[in-house]
């Protein structure tokens, strides 16, 4: 029996520890060229992992990957699950790497794809990503240095995004669908005491225009355009589940299991994408730990974790 596990960020590499110490054969894919997932996109320091000192994202995802090092483990980079079916008991499953894809059997599937960053659902972010469309702030901090910025959203991300911007940038405005702001306390009285920061809510973008010289700004459904050198979109993540295992999706999207991470027909989940209300470093790496556990028994693995 072979499992596989699906992503490298914290979840992913738990998973891959467990597996490689209860001696379960295992192969391992990441969809990117990266380890780390979610987290190493955090520029905040983390400060709720034991055993680390507050440190942002990446600098924890060097620490994690570490002893995966030592021991020899690393996922196929590059090789993103395409689908997955049901077949004969085993899970045949296609992986894309690039323009080849092939198509393996599995008999248990490990799934860590974490969440990615949920989009407005414009051109221009696809376009435009990471040249005048953005989601991180603490990465893009000096480029947009004295510019003229529009953070959407309402929530800490945003807010909080806005705060840390303002100090740089010539203006900040807040793009909120909602009259009410989902974030903080704290931060809505910081933002409101700030004086280059505006906020537009009710008000949702419904264009992001752009020029030969980049994005330039947004439209708003009140009828006003906004110049804007730089569009930060910060509404949330949505969980991310390979084709064909759809069915796991919950009516809030994120995948569902038992209370050991089992969610049945061999699938286990671990990470951000089983995970609606409480995503951490910490959950990521214990819940993976918990569902190897379960794919253990299930599959007759009883050797003990040393
Ligand atoms: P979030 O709390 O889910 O908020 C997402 C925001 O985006 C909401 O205001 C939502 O509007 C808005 N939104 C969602 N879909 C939209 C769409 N299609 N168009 C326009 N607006 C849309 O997400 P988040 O702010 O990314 O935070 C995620 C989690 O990380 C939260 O638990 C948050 O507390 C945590 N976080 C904490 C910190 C901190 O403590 N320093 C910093 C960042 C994030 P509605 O309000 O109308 O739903």
């Amino acid at each position: 029996m072979t499992a596989l596990v699906i992503g490298a960020g914290p979840a992913g590499m738990s998973a891959a520890m467990w597996l490689h110490d209860l001696s379960i054969p295992f192969r391992w894919v990441e969809a990117t060229d990266r380890w780390g997932g979610t987290l190493a996109r955090v520029g905040n320091p983390v400060r709720n992992y034991p055993g680390s000192l507050p440190i942002t994202g990446p600098e924890l995802v060097t620490a994690l990957v570490e002893p995966l090092t030592a021991l020899g483990l690393a996922p196929e980079w590059n090789a993103r699950v395409t689908s997955a079916t049901r077949v004969d008991g085993d899970w045949e499953v296609t992986l894309s790497t690039g323009m080849a894809a092939r198509t393996e059997r599995f008999r248990a599937l490990v799934l860590c794809t974490g969440t990615a960053p949920r989009s407005l659902g414009f051109e221009a972010e696809r376009t435009h990503k990471g040249r005048g469309v953005e989601v991180s702030v603490n990465r893009n901090i000096p480029r947009y240095q004295g510019r003229t910025v529009v953070v959407v959203g309402g929530g800490d991300a945003a807010v909080e995004g806005a705060l840390l911007l303002a100090p740089a940038c010539a203006h900040v405005t807040v793009v909120h669908r909602r009259a009410e702001l989902r974030a903080q306390p704290r931060f809505i009285e910081r933002l409101r005491d700030t004086q280059n920061i505006d906020l537009r809510a009710p008000a949702e973008v419904t264009a992001i225009q752009s020029n030969d010289d980049g994005v330039d700004g947004v439209v708003l459904s009140t009828g006003e355009t906004l110049h804007a050198d730089g569009v930060f979109v910060r509404i949330g993540v949505v969980p991310q589940i390979p084709a064909g295992l759809e069915p796991l999706a919950g009516a809030d999207g994120y995948a569902t299991s038992d209370a050991r991470g089992d969610a049945g027909n061999s699938v286990y989940v671990a990470g951000d994408v089983g995970a609606a209300d409480h995503q951490s470093v910490a959950w990521a790496v214990g819940s993976a730990g918990r569902a190897v556990r379960a794919l253990a028994d299930a599959q007759g693995f009883t050797r003990s974790a040393s």
